[in-house]
């Protein structure tokens, strides 16, 4: 199966009642534990890429890389998508490449940091929409502001700061036609989300019911949602890691999140746990070693193990044969043709 566009990919978790991983890379080493966990579990997934992603690793290597990955695995619909674009240049860069699908983040402005007034942000994200479905590639947009900083990307602060307003999410939706949306409802990025195991009081899921109450058929994507597993914070601080007690999204709360139209789920901490806990282990148990490779296969293979159980978390075990994928161009023609809807059905309050 070639790259798919994660519109298809998000259309069918929401027909078929599941989420889908979107695990950030930037190597090969990454990609292979995705691959590796899809195919043990026979999962759709997205691998997403940075901005700093783009940076370490270069375009061209991150997409070939991609291809090898589709070519190696030609039954599991893979979906190569930019995480955070901030700007209409970058999400026009990463198309031209072969990204698949684009996240336009207009809620900052194009440093990355600032948050943008409502109106900047609906005119960036429809600027890469109008872009990015001539190409038959798919848009995520964002409204609301996520908390903490990821690869330089990010407001800071708590992601109470600004969380997401439900009508604003239905105006956003209708006005730029994305195909999902970010929403903000008290995550953060990086692995210092939450100070402790998250209530209603940090962790709005009630503002997700209600927004997936007013947008019934819009896909919904939760950003900083690694689980921040106490038994990977402990391999570190075991082998000569610090750090400091931290709590992420209870695995839990996404499956809800998943009950009521969540379809896309951001998970990169996690992984960057268990890549870092495995390597500290082999240092610690054998430092006489120092082929790369020895250090490498079990951070690969922890990693691995990580993203095959939150596949089966999220649902997305199993489904990777369901359905034929669409090619981008066709996705093209179905944007074009109005096929494939992109003005959101808005329930009233
Ligand atoms: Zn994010």
């Amino acid at each position: 199966m070639a790259l798919v566009s994660t519109r298809q990919l998000l259309d069918e978790a929401a027909k078929g009642g599941y989420g889908v991983g979107a695990f950030n890379v930037n190597d090969m080493e990454q990609i292979q534990a995705i691959m590796w966990a899809a195919k043990e579990t026979q999962s759709p997934v997205i691998i997403q890429a940075s901005r700093g992603a783009r940076k370490f690793a270069e375009d061209n290597y991150l997409y070939h890389l991609m291809l090898a990955a589709a070519e190696l695995n030609p039954d599991i619909p893979l979906a190569m998508h930019l995480d955070h674009g901030n700007s209409y240049e970058t999400c026009e860069s990463a198309i031209k490449l072969g990204f698949t699908s684009v996240m336009m983040d207009g809620s900052l402005k194009a440093d990355g940091k600032t948050p943008a007034t409502f109106e900047e942000n609906v005119e960036v994200t429809r600027k890469v929409v109008d872009y990015a479905h001539e190409r038959g590639v798919s848009v995520e947009g964002e409204i609301g502001v996520l908390g903490g900083i990821e690869d330089g990307h990010g407001a800071g602060g708590s992601g109470l700061d600004h969380v997401t307003d439900p009508d604003q999410a239905v105006e956003f939706a209708e006005l730029t036609g994305v195909d999902s949306l970010a929403i903000a409802i008290g995550t953060s990025h990086g692995a210092y989300k939450f100070t402790k195991k998250p209530d209603g009081s940090v962790l709005k899921m009630d503002l997700l019911l209600a927004i997936h109450k007013r947008l019934p058929n819009t896909h919904l994507v939760m950003h900083g949602s690694s689980s921040v597993p106490k038994d990977l914070q402990d391999i570190i601080n075991q082998y000569g890691g610090k750090l400091k007690e931290t709590w992420g999204v209870p695995v839990e709360e996404i499956q809800l999140g998943i009950k009521n139209g969540v379809r896309k789920i951001n998970v990169d901490t996690d992984n960057r746990l268990a890549i870092t806990g495995a390597i500290r282990k082999v240092f610690a148990e054998s430092p006489e070693k120092f082929d790369p490779r020895d250090y490498l296969t079990p951070a690969r293979a922890a990693m691995q193990k990580v993203v095959a159980q939150r596949m089966v978390q999220f649902g997305q075990a199993g489904h990777a044969g369901d359905y034929k994928a669409i090619s981008i161009p066709d996705m093209a023609k179905g944007y074009a043709s109005g096929l494939l809807v992109t003005k959101p059905l808005v329930a009233a309050k």
